[in-house]
């Protein structure tokens, strides 16, 4: 590498099939049965997704966001559980507090996923070290394992991550980086999703190796201008810092119906749930947040999003929910509706004053 960078080392740390682990450490009884975690799936007929799945589930074929009616056709004496955010989020704030023990740079990607700057360590040899510190005490405390993959830039340390999973342990030091990403096929770059990675299958690339020697110009005729990041991810070159108070993180809830509805006031309660919800996970990980956004999406698939960003940052959800209600209700209209969510973005840690309505602005 001859990048006049500093040396950086990034370890990205991704906790293992996170809410049916954590169920299985709730309830010991389940351990070693497949356990599905998502929407309920009514014998068949249940709409929405998987959210996660245990490795036993896994080996049905049963994956995150694959939906609840193929999971239970796939595996029906499966354990299926509807989500306990609460219990997760308290778990994961437990995780992310070890985490920041050993760095002053984490950022938390989701709710059991974070990358941390070690680059404040004498080297690589210290810095795993304390990964394989960092693996022994979320075990001791919370029960559960960890994956982590270290390298010196965030794409490589999160391919390397994912790489030995579960329980893994990946170093990927300087100079190793393109041997290590050659043989993985390309839709094990954060960003190639299956679209993407059929399209470059059509044009022969199957590995990262493969991808990294297109020649660039080639690929942006393929992709566009985009394309120069993805080439640039296959050489394992990712300058992106490890961005600790990260304003663009955000947390999400939504709820797809049994059936489209109409039902005005249901629609309503649907969504004060979903913002005490979101409330409690806030409180959990003690963030404030900048902007409120609430979506809805129609029979037949159209998908409608209004925002408003508060001037100060907030966690008065009683105040949101009444906002998210009065987004919705400029909104609706005749159609049925086939889903709602509200998102929280612009999050951050630090003190608020409560933020009254009226701060709002819509
Ligand atoms: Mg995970």
């Amino acid at each position: 590498m001859n990048d006049p960078e500093p040396r950086r080392i990034i370890l990205h740390v991704d906790m293992d099939s996170f809410y049916a682990s954590v169920e299985v450490r709730k309830n010991p009884s389940l351990k070693g049965r497949p356990v599905v975690v998502g929407a309920d799936p009514k014998g068949g007929r249940g709409r929405g997704v998987v959210s996660t799945c245990s490795y036993e589930a896994r080996s049905y074929g049963i994956h995150s966001a694959m939906p609840i009616s193929e999971a239970y056709n796939r595996c029906p004496h499966a354990v299926f559980l509807p989500p306990d955010y609460l219990l997760y989020n308290t778990v994961s704030s437990r995780i992310m507090g070890i985490l920041h023990y050993h760095s002053q740079r984490v950022e938390q990607v989701s709710i059991d996923e974070a990358y941390l700057d070690m680059s404040h360590v004498s080297g690589f040899p210290e810095a795993l070290e304390v990964a394989r510190h960092i693996k022994t005490t979320v075990l001791e405390e919370t029960g559960l394992t960890c994956s982590i993959g270290m390298a010196a830039s965030k794409v490589v340390a999160k391919i390397a991550s994912d790489y030995e999973k579960p329980d893994g342990l990946t170093v990927i030091i300087p100079g190793e980086e393109e041997s290590f990403l050659a043989p993985l096929p390309v839709y094990t770059v954060p960003g190639i999703g299956r679209k993407t990675s059929e399209e470059l299958s059509r044009h022969g690339i199957q590995t990262i190796g493969d991808l990294a020697s297109v020649d660039v110009q080639v690929l942006i005729g393929w992709f566009g201008r985009g394309a120069v990041t993805l080439h640039h991810l296959a050489r394992g070159i990712d300058g992106r810092e490890v961005e600790c108070c990260d304003s663009s993180k955000s947390i999400s809830r939504e709820v797809t119906f049994e059936e489209d509805t109409d039902d005005r006031e249901g629609i309503m309660n649907v969504l004060d749930r979903m913002a005490g919800d979101l409330g409690q996970a806030l409180k959990a990980e003690g963030y404030s947040f900048r902007t409120l956004t609430v979506k809805v999406r129609f029979q037949g698939f159209e998908t409608r999003t209004k925002a408003v960003t508060v001037p100060r940052p907030s966690r008065n959800m009683r105040d949101a929910a009444v906002l998210a209600r009065r987004l919705i209700g400029q909104m609706l209209d005749e159609r049925r509706v086939r889903l709602v969510g509200i998102r929280l973005s612009g999050l951050a840690r630090q003190d608020t004053r409560q933020t009254a309505l009226s701060d709002f602005t819509s």
